[in-house]
């Protein structure tokens, strides 16, 4: 019987793994797929994004406030610097963006995931690739054991590092979290995070697809109210938008759907306050009396969606600054402050890079990783309800609760 078993071969499971082997304990790890570190090589678009660089409590503060509260000890025990300094220290190189999101030299995923690779083979870990974990066995509150698709598995220490629901395709399909409320556990309802918003077609055209828009502003709203806002490029796609502004304010949305009408509108000028677009646009329209209207913006807004704007805002497309009323030219600043873009259908789980919500923080030691529920069940990584924003962040809480879990684990 190895004394430590852990499932999933993710970032979590994989520094849980390596941690408790080097520590003395004999360790199993149980991976569905055919590969170690599945998502780890999709991570930040093949590139991965490794870590946050900076201070701890600055990496700390991009979570919610519970959220940082309870994946700050293992963050201490296991730093944003210490992954990296594991990493170059077997030869990746690696470089840390102005916004502080550190990668690879060489962009790709698949030289961390080949040296993690050799920090198991190192101390022994026993991979166990294509074996998928199908249930958890325990007796009066303690681990007994798995049943896995190659048989059952005797052990009395187990770590859980099954990842959520994202990305299904990479071996994450929400399997932890009906064993994990079978043995007593609370899974807080699992929402899409860091995903595009598929809104309503009736505002949105095939032709918007592929358009961008710098350094705007996406605003939620629900019952007219805004929800959340989030600065920088928006992306249409055929169903919605993404891109970093959706992917950013996307949890909340997702909370917020259900139970009344989610909206979603552009500010296209968020760094001019309104009064000054109002007055450069008098001004434009007064020294351009025979260009059209489009050309304020032109600059700003693509071609394809120029003719959305204009319709939003009421005025025909040849309409030149000449023939514009103040109603009309009022309206048109209006609508570049805050542009429809229809209400919210759905935001896809699956296609979110993280999964909020999961195993209740409540119902773990954030000291150890250890279940309150069950003795002998330690968890880590996003199996919990913990979801940071894009930049290195998820990675990072996925070593580090990772780490502390494979350590009492091997001590246990
Ligand atoms: C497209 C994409 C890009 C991302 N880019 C970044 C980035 O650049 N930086 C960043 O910080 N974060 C990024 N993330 C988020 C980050 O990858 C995750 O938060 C992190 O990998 C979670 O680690 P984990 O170990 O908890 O889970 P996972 O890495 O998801 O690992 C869980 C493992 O468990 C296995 N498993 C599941 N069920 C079973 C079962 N029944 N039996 C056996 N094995 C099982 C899965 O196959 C999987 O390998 C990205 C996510 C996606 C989807």
């Amino acid at each position: 019987m190895a004394d430590v078993v852990v499932v999933g071969a993710g970032a979590a499971g994989i520094i849980a793994a390596w941690r408790a082997a080097s520590l003395g304990a004999s360790v199993r790890l149980i991976e569905k797929t055919n590969r170690l570190g599945t998502k780890i090589l999709i991570s930040g678009g093949g590139k991965c994004n490794i870590t946050h660089d900076g201070p701890l409590e600055d990496v700390l503060k991009a979570f919610r406030p519970n959220e940082a509260r309870f994946i700050r000890p293992s963050c201490y025990r296991f730093r944003n610097h210490e992954i990296v300094e594991m990493l170059t220290s077997r030869g990746l190189r690696v470089y840390t963006r102005p916004d502080g999101r550190i990668f690879p030299v060489d962009q790709t995923a698949k030289d961390v995931v080949a040296i993690l690779q050799s920090y198991l083979d190192d101390v022994r870990v026993r991979l166990e690739l294509e074996s998928s974990v199908l249930a958890i066995t325990a007796t009066n509150g303690k681990i007994r054991g798995i049943e896995t698709s190659a048989g059952p598995i005797p052990t009395d220490r187990l770590v859980v590092a099954v990842g959520g629901a994202s990305y299904p395709s990479s071996g994450t399909t929400g399997d932890g979290w009906p064993w994990l409320e079978g043995l007593g556990h609370t899974i807080v309802k699992p929402r899409a995070a860091l995903s595009p918003i598929y809104l309503d077609a009736e505002n949105l055209q095939p032709e918007f697809s592929g358009v961008a828009l710098r350094s705007v502003t996406l605003r939620a709203r629900k019952n007219g109210k805004e929800i959340d806002r989030w600065t920088g490029d928006l992306l249409f796609t055929h169903k919605g938008v993404s891109g970093p502004n959706a992917l950013g304010i996307s949890r909340i949305v997702a909370e917020h759907f259900g139970g009344g009408p989610v909206t979603l509108d552009v500010d296209l000028f968020p760094n001019e306050p309104p009064e000054d677009l109002a007055a450069r646009l008098l001004a434009f329209s007064q020294a351009n009396p025979t260009r059209r209207v489009v050309t304020f913006f032109e600059e700003v807004v693509p071609e394809r969606l120029q003719a959305f704007v204009l319709a939003q805002a009421a005025i025909e497309s040849t309409t030149v600054f000449g023939k514009l009323e103040r109603k009309s030219r009022n309206r048109l600043a209006d609508t570049l402050r805050r542009l429809e873009l229809g209400r919210v259908r759905h935001v896809p789980l699956e296609k979110g890079e993280v999964t909020a919500g999961g195993v209740s923080l409540d119902e773990v030691d954030p000291q150890t990783m250890t279940s309150r529920k069950v003795q002998g069940l330690f968890l880590c990584g996003e199996v919990m309800d913990i979801a940071g924003p894009v930049g290195g962040y998820n990675l990072q809480a996925a070593f580090a609760t990772g780490f502390v879990a494979g350590e009492t684990a091997a001590k246990a």
